[in-house]
């Protein structure tokens, strides 16, 4: 294997099963992307729109697109016929848009919840009373063309592992509160989107299945 990082990292999440890696491509040309493809990697990463838009391109067709960041509601239609999931779903517009370009594509988008767990106010994500608030309303619910597969989130950037893990082990809680209450029902409702090159262990002996790993493969930006 060429990838030294690739071959580290599956076999640490081997060690998790139903969790699964996430490419954070980001800022990276397409080439580094097909190179990880031709190791079987399928599941990439972006958070900008138009960088996936002129990467996607020259890539393979089967490439499985995350959308991992903030996402503007005039942007969505780009995507719509072919993202794979959308992480960033943080306010129900937005959440309202995603399902009408779906439909208008004849699809049914994938998304997760993102909600806030980091203490820094710069982060992203629903504020959690906001998002059960919405959630009592059936708001979310009732969109025909998104379905909900779980969350996402991000740690505070620190040091300090404990308070890393504490933000994780909170927003497992949220995901189970979530499921129970609101999802009992729907069987896709089960990722936890949570983990990045400097936090994906404590992630996902946090219950992660999905981490959003960038740098450690691609080198830094
Ligand atoms: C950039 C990014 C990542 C990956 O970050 P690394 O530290 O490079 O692994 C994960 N999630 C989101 C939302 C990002 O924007």
């Amino acid at each position: 294997m060429i990838n030294e990082a690739l071959e580290k990292i599956r076999k640490e999440i081997a060690n998790f099963p139903g969790a699964r890696l996430v490419a954070v491509s980001k800022t990276k040309p397409a080439e580094a992307v097909l190179k990880l493809y031709e190791e079987g990697q399928i599941d990439f990463g972006e958070n900008r729109v138009q960088e996936l838009e002129e990467k996607r391109e020259s890539l393979p067709d089967n490439i499985q697109w995350h959308l991992i960041g903030s996402l503007q509601k005039n942007k969505v239609k780009y995507i719509a016929p072919y993202v794979y999931m959308i992480h960033s779903c943080d306010n129900l517009d937005l959440a309202k848009v995603i399902s009408k370009e779906a439909l208008k594509q004849n699809r049914v988008i994938p998304v997760l919840l993102q909600i806030k767990i980091a203490e820094e106010d710069s982060k992203q994500g629903y504020d959690i009373a906001q998002l059960k608030q919405e959630l009592d309303e059936g708001l979310i619910e009732q969109l025909p063309g998104i379905s909900v597969h779980g969350v996402m989130g991000m740690a505070t950037f620190t040091d300090d592992q404990m308070q890393v893990r504490k933000e994780f082990r909170q927003l497992k809680t949220w995901f189970e509160e979530l499921r129970s209450k609101y999802f009992a029902d729907k069987l896709e409702f089960k990722e936890i989107s949570m983990g990045m090159s400097g936090d994906y262990l404590i992630a996902l002996e946090e219950g992660a299945t999905m981490v959003r790993i960038g740098s450690l493969l691609f080198g830094s930006r």
